[in-house]
């Protein structure tokens, strides 16, 4: 008889949040994937979790694969952990999922907390249909050019962030996406400082930046998408309005700013309109 991987979430930061069920079974299989022993260890010890670990890497993971899923081949139960939240979700394991299934094994999900849903469930911006991006890359050139491929996305954004680049990281965003895009700074989820701030990027970073503690801790950005309206605004022309904006009235300065950029008025119009209703 073979036995079944078990991909089990752990919490993200609250210990409470670890479900009876994932207990059960991380107390019942015969051997816990883990990222760091030291670290599973210390929350295994905290919950009456005796089961034997064994640290699986993205580096590593190949070989420990074979390990691994020969345990389960024999018949023994295993489970996959990370750190905290969801296995595979910027954490790894794809690897493992992947060799399980094509070996014929049973792959059983035991969810829980991951801080993508939760940063989305309390960011106030749509959640019907969202992206999921994970980290930006770490380089600046490349992190600017992959948030310009997503300027036009219309659904929701969601980017995990490391705290020492959440300043650079919002610069980027209020550059290719412009100030008003509305989005939700999610940070220190389920634990004693959480902190979920919704404004404009614009009015996002000056926080950030003025408040050093917004700048420590575990961080999810969420952004709204490209609203329909803002479909064909460059940051040039978005500059243009908003100028325009400060002196005049919205038809006034939309109607002028048609004529300095060569776009259409109503497109214009409608874009300094959805900036108003994010500021009321
Ligand atoms: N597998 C995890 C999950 O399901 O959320 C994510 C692991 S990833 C290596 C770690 C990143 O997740 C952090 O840098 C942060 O962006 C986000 N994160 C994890 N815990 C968080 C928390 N309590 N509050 C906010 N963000 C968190």
């Amino acid at each position: 008889m073979t036995g079944k991987l078990y991909i089990v979430a752990t919490p993200i930061g609250n210990p409470a949040d670890f479900s009876e069920r994932a207990l059960t079974v991380l107390r019942e299989v015969k051997l816990v994937a883990v990222e760091d022993t030291r670290h599973s260890g210390r929350l295994f010890n905290a919950c009456s979790i005796n089961t034997p670990m064994l640290s699986c890497h993205d580096y590593n993971e190949t070989e420990r694969i074979e390990l691994l899923l020969g345990k389960v081949a024999a018949g023994d139960d295993i489970a996959l952990v990370s750190d905290a939240g969801t296995p595979l979700v910027s954490d790894p394991g794809f690897q493992l999922v992947r060799q399980a299934h094509a070996r014929g094994i049973t792959v059983v999900p035991v969810p829980g907390p991951s801080a993508v849903i939760a940063a989305l469930c309390s960011a106030g911006l749509p959640t019907d249909r969202f992206v999921f991006e994970g980290f930006l890359p770490a380089k600046a050139g490349a992190r600017q050019a992959r948030l310009q491929e997503l300027a036009k996305e219309r659904r929701t954004l969601v980017f995990y962030e490391a705290p020492h680049r959440i300043v650079e990281c919002l610069a980027d965003m209020e550059a290719c996406f412009g100030s008003e895009r509305a989005a939700t700074l999610a940070r220190e989820l389920t634990k004693t400082y959480e902190t979920i701030i919704p404004a404009t990027l614009g009015k996002l970073i000056e926080r950030v930046r003025s408040d050093e503690n917004q700048q420590k801790g575990e961080i999810v950005l969420v952004v709204g998408g490209c609203a329909a309206s803002e479909g064909a605004l460059d940051a040039d022309a978005e500059k243009t309005l908003k100028i325009l904006l400060e002196e005049l009235p919205l038809r006034q300065a939309a109607s002028l700013a048609a004529k300095i950029t060569g776009l259409k008025k109503n497109l214009l119009y409608d874009t300094a309109l959805s900036w108003q209703e994010i500021k009321d």
